[in-house]
């Protein structure tokens, strides 16, 4: 049976192999990504986007699903995400390097 989903991925997998941007196909990846610097730029834009919506609504620039702090752009349950996502890359950086 055709799957959909399992060709897309395999198609991404292609791509990615051949150094390819795994959204549009076309173009060379920037380096270290996967993507190329026109798709970034548009998910880039889409996402900003769709932050400024979720903040003008009252929510969470993040996830969009709880309410945001009065005085942030995101909801507690993100920031409490963002700060342990913050230290665990500095204690990666830490352990890793230097
Ligand atoms: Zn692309
Ligand atoms: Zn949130």
């Amino acid at each position: 049976m055709f799957n959909q989903r399992e060709y897309a991925a395999r198609q991404r997998e292609r791509y990615r192999a051949e150094g390819l941007c795994v959204y549009c196909g076309s173009r060379a990846v920037i380096h270290g990504r996967t993507y190329c610097i026109r798709c970034q730029n548009s998910h880039v834009a889409s996402q900003r986007r769709m932050r400024v919506r979720r903040v003008a609504a009252g929510l969470c620039a993040t996830c969009g699903d709880a309410p945001l702090t009065e005085g942030y752009v995101t909801c507690p349950a993100c920031r409490e995400k963002a700060r342990l996502y913050q230290r665990a890359r500095k204690a990666g950086k830490a352990a890793s390097g230097a």
